[in-house]
């Protein structure tokens, strides 16, 4: 990919590969999944109405992307996925090192190159007339679509509106930000009345009025001069950790820290980071335009690394697309 001047003001995506492959049958077009041991298209997938992952938002996840047939991060990703599950006292049902062949073989299943997959731990459920959370059978399951963009690249391109919404993220001390949970309630309300004053997306406060993240990203914006990623009540994204990896690498000062709101209403470069996408820009704020309204040449810098070095297939695992069987 051709590396972009500043000035163009323009993101650029490396090319897909365009692989040829095509799903082991069509049902595999626009997805698979893997529920109680067993792979299915999925629109088929199902889960047992009394799991208290759906009653109770008792579960976790990780999701995970593919790139030009290379994953991203994977082994990271399951660290993570394991420290997930002791932070919620869950024991896994199958070994990391099956989750692992597992999310292979969901790709590999669809044969896309770029994928989104989700793996996901439920509590299960104790015994029926039981609610001894001990009883609890923890069950794993995972699914895959086709690359999943939090904003499309069109919208990318002019950078979104972002509205501050003044409901409180789930407090650290309620619910741990290093678990990746379901608990999104204070994102979704937030969404509808971000949408309702006209803003594409939402970035929640913490209790003393500080930034924290938003539905499915972390937010970086430039405070005097270096990029600020906010520090506490939030997931330490892969995409962050990577973000502030590649501003090391090049020269550009960046840090986690605290984040008020007057700053983000202040800054000249706002972008969020997300496996949903990447590295996506955020141009307002409600109708106030970031800096000039265009661009921050120091987002458009960390995006193209971002993509370039992903198209190298950096940090990256190939997909065993010999794993696809029919199930
Ligand atoms: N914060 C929250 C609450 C998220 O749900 C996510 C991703 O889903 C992120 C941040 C971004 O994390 P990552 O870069 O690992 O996708």
């Amino acid at each position: 990919m051709a590396v972009q001047e500043a000035d163009e003001r323009k993101l650029v995506w490396p090319e897909h590969s365009h692989s040829n492959r095509q799903p082991i049958e069509s049902r595999f077009e626009r997805g698979s999944a893997y529920v109680d041991g067993e792979f299915c298209p999925i629109e088929e997938a199902r889960l047992p109405l009394l799991d208290w992952g759906f009653l109770r938002s008792d579960a976790c996840q990780e999701t995970i992307s593919t790139w030009n047939g290379q994953f991203f991060r994977l082994q990271d990703h399951l660290d993570r996925f394991e420290r997930s599950l002791k932070r919620l006292r869950m024991q896994s049902p199958e070994t990391i090192g099956r989750i692992r062949e597992i999310t292979h073989e969901l790709v590999a299943i669809c044969g896309y190159s770029d994928a989104y997959v989700q793996i996901i731990m439920t509590r299960g459920r104790p015994p029926i007339g039981s609610r001894d959370i001990r009883l609890c059978k923890n069950r794993f399951q995972a699914f895959c679509m086709p690359y999943m963009w939090l904003a499309k690249p069109k919208d990318q391109q002019k950078g979104l509106s972002l509205f501050i919404s003044k409901r409180v993220r789930v407090p650290s001390a309620s619910v741990d930000p290093f678990v990746k949970h379901y608990h999104w309630l204070d994102f979704e309300m937030s969404l509808l009345d971000g949408f309702d004053a006209g803003s594409d997306t939402v970035v929640l406060v913490d209790l003393n009025g500080n930034i924290t993240e938003g539905p499915g990203f972390n937010l970086f914006t430039d405070v005097d001069g270096r990029l600020v990623t906010p520090s506490t009540g939030v997931l330490d994204g892969m995409t962050r950790r990577t973000t502030l990896e590649v501003c090391e690498d090049l020269g550009i000062d960046a840090a986690a820290g605290i984040v008020t709101e007057r700053q983000l209403r202040q800054a000249n470069e706002i972008f969020l980071t997300s496996t949903a996408g990447g590295i996506i820009p955020i141009t307002s704020i409600g109708k106030q335009p970031v800096g000039n309204g265009r661009l921050g040449p120091k987002t458009l810098q960390i995006h193209t690394a971002y993509w370039s070095r992903r198209a190298e297939g950096w940090l990256g695992e190939p997909v065993k697309y010999e794993l696809a069987r029919r199930p």
